[in-house]
């Protein structure tokens, strides 16, 4: 049985007494409503980790996810936060190669196979994210690019190491956007992004691997996407800001 995971990436939003009402609002919602097996992720901004991180600490399942870490391990890297100061603070989760990075900050692949490599080492689950831009998908290289997206970032690990890997597929087309894939576009990715595993890794292996889709998820649209046989979860930016709608979307995985 693959793992369901519903994350909240707050992205740059909330400063603390806003991060901490949002994360006591999900923390209780969460502990009355969702009785299922689904694991809720809050990846806050690094500066609030540590606080947030004590008011998750009674929960049994909303854990705590950062949103980039460094690739180093430390030194004289001003500005960089180091994977072991993450987790210990309490960090479970890091979102790598979102695509604000990939297209604000210059990241690659090749830098996310290095971050990847340290998250998994410090004994924390990477969320590594994959997506095309419009263009691509309307050139109709939507599938060739993003499972080069993860050959080149997840390949070179061990097949242990990458059951420890969480992938969400975001199409950045669907981020902030408004505009979702179909319920029909997101499976057939998740489809291939398991198949392009199971042709390295086994079938096996593929099966297990969590695969979230992200990209303006919303309480009337989860339902429908999560319901597809290859979406095991979600990445959700903007809704996770409100309490009740992002509670609504973790609901919404069964
Ligand atoms: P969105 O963001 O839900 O606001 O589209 C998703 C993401 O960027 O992870």
């Amino acid at each position: 049985m693959r793992k369901k995971i519903v994350a909240g990436n707050w992205k740059m939003n909330k400063n603390l007494e806003e991060g901490h009402q949002l994360t006591s609002e999900v923390v209780n919602m969460v502990k009355d409503e969702v009785t299922s097996d689904v694991q809720v992720v809050l990846c806050t901004p690094f500066v609030h980790l540590n606080s947030i991180s004590k008011l998750l600490a009674g929960s049994k399942n909303v854990m705590l996810g950062a949103q980039n870490c460094s690739e180093h391990a430390s030194g004289a890297y001003t500005g960089e936060t180091s994977v072991s100061m993450l987790k210990s603070v309490g960090t479970q989760f890091v979102i790598i190669g979102h695509s604000e990075r990939r297209e604000y900050f210059g990241e690659t692949d090749a830098l996310f196979a290095k971050k990847v490599d340290a998250v998994l080492a410090a004994g924390m689950t990477p969320i590594y994210c994959c997506g095309e831009k419009l263009e691509v998908r309307e050139a109709n290289d939507h599938i060739k690019l993003v499972t080069a997206q993860v050959s080149e970032a997840l390949f070179h690990l061990s097949a242990d190491a990458l059951q420890k890997v969480v992938i969400a597929y975001e199409p950045v087309w669907a981020i902030g956007t408004g505009k979702t894939a179909s319920s029909a576009q997101a499976q057939e990715m998740h489809a291939e992004i398991r198949a392009h595993l199971a042709g390295k890794y086994g079938k096996n292996v593929a099966e297990e691997i969590t695969i979230q889709y992200g990209g303006s998820v919303k309480p009337d649209n989860a339902v429908e996407i999560f319901a597809q046989p290859d979406v095991d979860g979600g990445l959700i930016g903007g809704a996770s800001l409100k309490s009740r709608d992002f509670v609504d979307i973790v609901k919404a995985m069964k």
